[in-house]
């Protein structure tokens, strides 16, 4: 099956040069959908996750089913004051300013087995903070993975060697 045919490309979307990858394309897609989790849940299956730490927003929609597939827990890694217990708090640099993720302080014990999803590796900048967030918690990371990622932005050059599996590839920005 060909995933990447449904991935709607749109550009100028937020602004001006960004190829905004648009997922709700695959989402409707029953069949798409379903082989999409699947397929990012495989490489985990015999890795003992314990939880799974999914980044708002879209990765809580893939991240829910995979943690379900993988009979781990499901931690929500969100976007600042939305959270209403003790969290948590990294804050990293945007293209202009800075922004913040939290995770409450109890979704997470030491030396738990983390596998952190997003649905698209950008520059890489969020999922840094993330992985800061959990090895702030005493947690272990397994590794990383999203549906989407875009290559010429050399995410990966930053998130610390740890495994990382994407599903699709986009050669430029
Ligand atoms: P980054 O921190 O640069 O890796 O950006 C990753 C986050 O921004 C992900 O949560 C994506 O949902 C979103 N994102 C960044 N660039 C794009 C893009 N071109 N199309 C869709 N989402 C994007």
């Amino acid at each position: 099956m060909n995933l990447k045919k449904l991935i709607r490309n749109v550009p100028d979307f937020p602004k001006e040069g960004i190829q905004f990858k648009d997922i709700t394309t695959l989402l409707k897609d029953g069949k798409g959908f379903k082989e999409s989790v699947r397929k990012m849940a495989e490489p985990w299956r015999d890795k003992k996750i314990d939880k799974v730490a999914a980044i708002e927003a879209r990765g809580f929609i893939f991240g829910a089913p995979i943690a379900e597939q993988l009979g781990a827990g499901l931690v929500l890694i969100r976007k600042k004051c939305k959270l209403p217990a003790k969290t948590l708090t990294v804050k990293y640099e945007l293209e202009y300013g800075e922004d913040t993720l939290e995770m409450h302080e109890d979704s997470i014990a030491e030396g738990d087995n983390v596998l952190i999803v997003d649905d698209l590796l950008a520059t890489g900048g969020t999922v840094a903070a993330s992985i800061e967030l959990i090895k702030s918690a005493g947690a272990e990371i397994a590794g990383l993975s999203f549906l989407i990622e875009l290559k010429g932005l050399n995410g990966r050059d930053m998130l610390g060697g740890y495994p990382i599996d994407t599903l699709i590839g986009y050669e430029g920005v």
